[in-house]
């Protein structure tokens, strides 16, 4: 069985920042109490290990009265900013990345230019929900072009989730551009989302079967599946090693993995050796 790995499989740059940042954290204030607001990325194992380290995961903000938080990759919202502010015994180290940071920017000038603000995005995502909270959630979010509703527009200001698929941006832009009289677009799909999501599709079509490793609960692992999925229908999302079946790989000649933004390299090295084994 040969097996192809996506170049950009694994942890991404503001994912790699947010952990090391975490674990220099965790050092530092060896006896004081550290949170995230949330997972601080989305891979349950990687969370797991940094909580044996000391890190405590809460999901609540009026939980924490004093110590360190590190604020997770995707940021957190304007009320939450507000109660660390005030709070004056919460030291806080920043891990927001800085895709998101611009993200948040953007939406804020479109809002300050009185732009009627489309938002490609999942509204239940904490990325979109915190960044929405910045601008009083006047923003019409939707995930499917088909939403947008069938009228004229003045000023419209478009940006995406910073893991949303390039073509759906594409297409919202085609479907809103006749209906307004000034379409303002913002690429704010992080470009490492877009590498991995262009290798995974170009991998799923070489391949007899594609394997996406990462967190159930990432957006931009998901997004691969769906991608992958879209060139081959035999593609597996699977959160760890023991999800693999090996009836899947019968008959199967190419195996292609591709890993989301969460996903260590070490997770990705385990699905290779295993497939060997069983290719052997
Ligand atoms: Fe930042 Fe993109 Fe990674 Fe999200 S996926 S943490 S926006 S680099």
């Amino acid at each position: 069985m040969e097996i192809y790995v996506a170049r950009s499989a694994g942890f991404c740059y503001g994912v790699k920042r947010a952990i090391k940042l975490a674990k220099k954290t965790l050092e530092e204030n060896k006896n004081i109490y550290c949170y995230t607001l949330g997972p601080i990325i989305h891979n349950p194992s990687v969370v797991n290990d940094l909580e044996k380290d000391g890190l405590k995961v809460v999901n609540n903000i009026s939980d924490v009265k004093e110590g360190v938080l590190v604020i997770r990759s995707h940021g957190i919202s304007k009320e939450e900013k507000e109660y660390i502010k005030k709070n004056k015994a919460i030291k806080v180290v920043d891990a927001t990345c800085p895709f998101v940071e611009k993200a948040l920017a953007i939406i804020e000038l479109l809002k300050k230019e009185r732009y009627y603000i489309f938002y490609l995005g999942d509204k239940n995502h904490p990325e979109v929900k915190g960044l929405l909270s910045y601008i009083e959630n006047d923003a019409f979010v939707f995930l499917n072009v088909d939403e947008i509703p069938e009228k004229k527009f003045k000023k419209v200001g478009l940006i995406s989730q910073t893991t949303q698929k390039l073509e759906l941006l594409q297409s919202a832009v085609k479907k809103l551009l006749p209906l307004c009289e000034e379409l303002r677009v913002y690429n704010t799909i992080c470009k490492t989302t877009t590498v991995r999501q262009k290798e995974a599709k170009e991998l799923a079509k070489k391949v007899d079967l594609m394997i996406v490793l990462g967190g159930k609960m990432s957006s931009n692992t998901k997004k691969l599946t769906e991608i992958c999925k879209e060139e081959l229908e035999k593609t597996y999302h699977i959160e760890t090693v023991k999800e693999l079946k090996k009836s899947w790989f019968k008959g199967v000649k190419k195996v292609g993995i591709t890993a989301g933004a969460s996903t260590p390299k070490e997770h990705i090295q385990e699905v290779i050796d295993i497939i060997k084994n069983w290719g052997e």
